[in-house]
Order: structure tokens, then C-alpha cells, then sequence
């Protein structure tokens, strides 16, 4: 045994976790180290658990934004998910733990009468993720109605960032720099008829089944739209449809979507993007930027 094996895990932690059991996706070598906490005081003893046996951590939500490299994670993979995802309601306040699935929170939310976050109908992440990514649709995004997200910071413990901290952008939250994990979130929505926001939600799902490929894993909009432009449009129109690497393809469906025939590589994923983005640059004088994610971010 090496060092890094001395001391116990806290929890149950998983070895060699593949992880394209844990993204949408279905990408990604093994996590060498994987839990799921049920709770924040496991969370903090995962994370001590890392820095007492020197481990990199990676955070992990639904990994729908996410592509896993083929060699996996060495080091500790977090997925938040199953316990941290209580919710509370207060009239037009919401407090809900970044574990919970957005259809799981947008189905409560509408049941309850609130609504604002319909446009997040048909986001396959958590809240957490959601926050971290500051996802949105159809002109709207969730930092528009995040009060407030405690996070746990791997050196100075629980902390609550409000709205301005969290430095909210385009697909762009201060959690992206690392060194914080959101587990709780604080949301004001507004009133409505909990029929009217079914509806709007049922509308969204069904112009998404249209648009985009959603039987085959994917891990949503692979680049972010350059500024005034989609960047679907440019993709489409510099003919990359259905451009192929091994089992990694663009959707014929909607071209800023790159979908797993069955057996792709991260590796094919990644020439994929760099063709895309050449393909763009030279017909457009555009450079595409990545929004997914690629699991090399370390917050220890
Ligand atoms: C079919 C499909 C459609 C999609 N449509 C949209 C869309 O319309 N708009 C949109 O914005 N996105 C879309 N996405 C992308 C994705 O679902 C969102 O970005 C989602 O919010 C990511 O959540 P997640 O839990 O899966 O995050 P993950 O993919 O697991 O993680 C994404 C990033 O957030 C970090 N992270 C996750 N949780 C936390 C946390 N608790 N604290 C700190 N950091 C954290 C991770 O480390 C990683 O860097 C789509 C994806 C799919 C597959």
C-alpha cells in the first residue's frame, strides 16, 4: 500500500468508478476515487479525506455538461446528488439543496404555483450544476433568480455568496474558478397558477423533442454562441451535420450538438470540436468557445 491508501475513507468511496455510468454523455475512463455524499458533514470528510491522501478533487452534478477523458479521473470524483437535495418553500422563496434534479424542482415549483424557471424544462442537471453554469434558454438563466448559494470552500468551510459574488455571465458562474462547491441555493420566483406553468413547461419540452437529438447521449450545446450569432447556425452552414470521428457525431439534428453513436471516444469527441472550430473559423473568422466541460479542474 502507498501512502496515498493511509488513510480510511469516511464513507463508502468507490474504486475505479467508470464514468460513463455518470455522464449523459456515456464518456469517460475511471474515477480512481467516487462518492456520493448523503449529506454536508460527509462532504467536508470527503474533502478531508482528499487533502489528508494529497487527491485532486473533481465536482460532479448529473454530468450533462461534462465530457470524462477516456483515462479517467486520478484522484477524487464528488458526485453531489441523492442526499443534498432538501427543499423549502417560503412564499416566493425557494431554498433548495444543489443535489435536487431540475425536473424534480421545476415539477414541486409548478405544483406549488411558482414559476420564473420554466425555461430550464428539458435541463437534464442538477441545481447545483445549474448554478455553476448559470444555465439558461430562450433569453433567461437561473442567476436571474438566485438570492443567494452557500458553498463549501475546500479551505475556509461554509460561506454564503450572494447574487453579485457569484459573478453571473453567460454560461459563466464564479464557481467556475474551483475551490467552491454550491450546496445550497436560494431562489425567488414569482407567483403563478401552477396549470399555466405546466403548460409553459409542456411548451418548452415539446419545441426541445423537435430540435434537438434527444435520443441519443449527448452532452447538450457543445460551444456557447458568439456574441449576436448561434452557434448552431454557423456549424450548420460550414456543413459539419453529421461529420464523424469514430462514434462521435454531429447531430444531423441540431450541429451544435455532438451525440455518441455507441462506442466514442473522448478523444474522438475532443478532434470533433477542433474540426468544428476550424471548419467556423475559416468560413466565418469566428473561434467557437467550448461550453461543456472537460474533467481536468482540480479544486484541491
Ligand atoms: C439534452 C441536453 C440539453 C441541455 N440543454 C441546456 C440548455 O438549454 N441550457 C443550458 O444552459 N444547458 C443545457 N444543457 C447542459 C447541462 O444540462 C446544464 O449545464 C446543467 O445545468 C449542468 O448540470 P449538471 O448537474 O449536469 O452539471 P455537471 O455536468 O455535472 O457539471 C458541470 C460543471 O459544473 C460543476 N458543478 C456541478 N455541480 C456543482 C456544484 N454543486 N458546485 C460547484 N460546481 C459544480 C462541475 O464541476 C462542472 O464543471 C443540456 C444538456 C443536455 C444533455
Amino acid at each position: 500500500m502507498t501512502g496515498v491508501r493511509a488513510v480510511k475513507p469516511p464513507m463508502k468511496i468507490l474504486r475505479n468508478e467508470p464514468l460513463k455510468k455518470h455522464t449523459s454523455f456515456r464518456i469517460g475512463g475511471p474515477a480512481e476515487y467516487f462518492c456520493v455524499p448523503k449529506d454536508i458533514e460527509e462532504l467536508r470528510a470527503a474533502l478531508r479525506f482528499a487533502k489528508n491522501n494529497c487527491l485532486p478533487v473533481a465536482i460532479l452534478g448529473a454530468g450533462t455538461n461534462l465530457l470524462a477523458l477516456d483515462r479517467g479521473f486520478r484522484g477524487l470524483v464528488i458526485k453531489l446528488g441523492g442526499g443534498l437535495n432538501k427543499i423549502s418553500v417560503r412564499g416566493r422563496v425557494v431554498r433548495a439543496g444543489t443535489g435536487i434534479l431540475l425536473p424534480v424542482l421545476l415539477n414541486i415549483l409548478s405544483r406549488r404555483g411558482l414559476g420564473g424557471l420554466e425555461f430550464l424544462a428539458g435541463i437534464p442537471g442538477t441545481l447545483g450544476g445549474a448554478v455553476a453554469m448559470n444555465a439558461g434558454a430562450w433569453g433567461s438563466e437561473i442567476g436571474k433568480f438566485t438570492e443567494q448559494v452557500k458553498v463549501l470552500a475546500n479551505d475556509s468551510g461554509l460561506k454564503t455568496l450572494d447574487k453579485k459574488n457569484m459573478r453571473f455571465g453567460y454560461r459563466h458562474s464564479v464557481l467556475q474558478k474551483g475551490g467552491q462547491i454550491a450546496v445550497e441555493v436560494v431562489l425567488k420566483l414569482r407567483k403563478g397558477l401552477p396549470a399555466r406553468i405546466r403548460k409553459r413547461i409542456l411548451g418548452i419540452l415539446s419545441k426541445r423533442k423537435v430540435n434537438q437529438p434527444l435520443g441519443s447521449p449527448n452532452a447538450g450545446s457543445v460551444f456557447k454562441n458568439p456574441k449576436g450569432k448561434f452557434a448552431g447556425r454557423l456549424l450548420e452552414e460550414a456543413g459539419l451535420k453529421g461529420a464523424r470521428v469514430g462514434d462521435a457525431q454531429v447531430s444531423v439534428k441540431h450541429a451544435n450538438f455532438i451525440v455518441n453513436l455507441g462506442e466514442a471516444k473522448a478523444r474522438d469527441v475532443i478532434k470533433l470540436m477542433t474540426r468544428m472550430q476550424n471548419a467556423v473559423k475559416k468560413k466565418f473568422k469566428v473561434k467557437l468557445e467550448p461550453e461543456l466541460k472537460i474533467m481536468v479542474q482540480s479544486i484541491s
